[in-house]
């Protein structure tokens, strides 16, 4: 195949935690022409930069804004799903959270017949990616990209969480990211200097002065465009038209586990009926594209606190002077701060229980307020058994797809929940809380029953923000890509973001999608190397 002087050998489309990545490692090859679409633009709005502010960022211009389809479990609520419309994607506006899951979420992985997949195999791209504050370990990296670090600032409140989940007899752990995933600890963040250290941080703005990459903002992705069952470009929609540019060599989608599948379907890739029934002509059959959405509900728990030591006055001038001179108190926090990863039942061999605490108080997305001190916690079921999906509602690509999560679609999706909320009263009601906890706001003291508790857990249930698993990896006729990362059925078309996940990981999902993208970047330049010489040997 011949080069084109307008085209680029490879088209990423969508400049988020794993397309950052991408963009960054196929450009160190001075041969290889690299082209980033995003939709969002530019990353420089302060509460990008300032930890403490990222909900702040929540139905901005640099979210897609996103609701699900009334949730049949959840009292038919349309829930709100922010995602990063920016340079960095949801990682410009995520919590910071460092967790990379359990290492048994690898070895099933690869026991799905992914091979290349197993912890031994992904451990090595984490310590790639990483510039660990605390220094190299068997279980850490320096020299990375990415950046992650000790919180700069811990509250008070976050210090009696942890010295409660003791008492309690819940384990400290110093680093969730090491030998074992159980206990309770304080999080890492991924921060340079007590400011946000997003993917575009970390990977794109190095790589952005090589002649080879170039990125466009404000274009989205509109179509793949096929020539028999090949990829060959990408059509896109930038200040109202439309256009399109070509890809030599491969089309990445890296626009996260809602915008993918729909990219994927849009181009004619899916499940044949469905396509059928929006008016699209189906390119390839593939019945997985857009099934298998996975996601970690949480519900917000919350207490008033005793004494003025809550994030409530994290905005006081004093902190921001702190922050600015100094980068350092409240507002270089992630709210929140710690957690705990717990087992709810014997004989589960990952957590299916992730506590989050913040000093603060969190509810509806940071949407509601309280006028005085609270603390909360958020109980996360980060081994989810519903499994939803994603869905066309229009063949107009600028239309949003159908988000149909399905939470709580089995008994103990909801169990796990109502256990945590229990879990969350038991540390408040701690030695380590005393001159701290005031009333339970949320749900409220007279709410006690299993029934009770569990209406509740249906009413306030929300995300926190993990979806993933729409195209995922795999061999079985669900699969929607190959352990290669390959879209099946299409040739030079591949997916590279946290849509690939076959079951969502136990814990926070931006650190193993920037692992994906790593190991991705390495698959596709070991087949480059190959392509090259065919190349070369096809224009001689
Ligand atoms: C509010 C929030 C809090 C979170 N907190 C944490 C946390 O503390 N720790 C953690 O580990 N994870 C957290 N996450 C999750 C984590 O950020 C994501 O798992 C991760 O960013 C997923 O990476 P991705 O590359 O798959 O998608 P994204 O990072 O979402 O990137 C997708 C990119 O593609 C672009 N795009 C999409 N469609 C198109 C198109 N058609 N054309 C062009 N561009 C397109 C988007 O604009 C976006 O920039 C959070 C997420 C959110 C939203």
């Amino acid at each position: 195949m011949s080069r084109r002087a307008d085209g680029y050998d490879y088209i990423i489309v969508g400049a988020g935690a794993a397309g950052c990545v991408l963009a960054a490692r196929l450009s160190e090859d001075p041969q290889v022409r690299v082209l980033l679409l995003e939709a969002g633009g530019a990353n420089r709005a302060r509460e990008i930069r300032i930890p403490a502010a990222f909900s702040r960022l929540f139905k901005s211009s640099m979210d897609w804004n996103y609701s699900t389809e009334p949730e049949p479990h959840a009292h038919n609520r349309q829930l709100y799903w922010p995602r990063g419309k920016v340079l960095g994607g949801s990682s410009s506006i995520n919590a910071m959270i460092y967790i990379r899951g359990n290492r048994l979420d690898y070895e099933h992985w690869r026991s799905l017949g992914n091979e290349g997949w197993g912890y031994a195999d992904v451990l090595p791209y984490f310590l790639k990616s990483e510039n660990q504050q605390r220094g190299a370990s068997p279980y850490h990296g320096i020299g990375g990209p990415l950046c992650v670090a000790d919180l700069r600032y811990v509250n008070p409140l976050t210090r009696a969480f942890l010295a409660g989940a003791k008492e309690l007899g819940i384990p400290p752990n110093p680093d969730f990211n090491g030998v074992e995933q159980d206990g309770a600890g304080l999080y890492q963040v991924t921060q340079r200097n007590g400011q946000r250290h997003s993917g575009a941080d970390a990977y794109l703005k190095p790589a952005l002065g090589r002649s080879n990459l170039k990125v466009l903002t404000g274009a989205q992705a509109t179509r793949v465009l096929l020539e028999s069952n090949r990829a060959v470009g990408v059509e896109y929609v930038s200040k109202g038209a439309t256009a399109s540019i070509v890809a030599d060599r491969e089309v990445i989608l890296s626009g996260g586990a809602i915008n993918s599948p729909q990219l994927l379907l849009l181009s004619g890739i899916g499940p044949a009926e469905e396509l059928k029934r929006a008016g699209i002509r189906a390119v390839t059959n593939l019945p997985g594209v857009g099934k298998n959405l996975q996601d970690h509900p949480m519900v917000s728990v919350g207490f008033l606190c005793k004494q003025p030591v809550s994030m409530a006055s994290a905005e006081s001038l004093g902190n921001l002077l702190r922050y600015l001179f100094f980068r350092n108190g409240p507002l270089t926090s992630n709210v929140a701060e710690a957690g705990i990863f717990a087992r709810t039942k014997p004989g589960l061999n990952v957590p299916d229980l992730q506590l989050v605490f913040g000093p603060a108080y969190y509810v509806n997305h940071g949407f509601d307020t309280h006028k005085e001190h609270c603390f909360g916690f958020g109980p996360t079921l980060v081994g989810p058994e519903s499994r939803g999906e994603i869905a066309l509602k229009s063949p107009n690509p600028l239309i949003p797809p159908a988000i149909r999560a399905n939470y709580l679609s089995t008994e103990n999706d909801l169990r796990v929940i109502v256990e945590g909320v229990r879990l969350c009263r038991r540390i408040a009601r701690t030695k380590a809380f005393r001159a701290y906890s005031g009333d339970e706001l949320i749900p409220g003291s007279s709410v006690t029953s299993d029934r009770d508790i569990a209406e509740f857990v249906r009413g306030a249930l929300q995300t926190l923000y993990h979806p993933a698993g729409t195209c995922k990896m795999g061999q079985d006729e669900m699969a929607v890509v190959d352990a290669q990362l390959r879209v099946r059925g299409i040739e030079a078309l591949r997916v590279v973001d946290a849509s690939i996940m076959p079951r969502v990981i136990a814990g926070n999902t931006n650190a193993p999608t920037v692992m994906i993208a790593e190991k991705a970047a390495d698959m596709i330049r070991n087949r480059r190397e190959f392509a090259g010489s065919a190349f070369c040997l096809a224009t001689e």
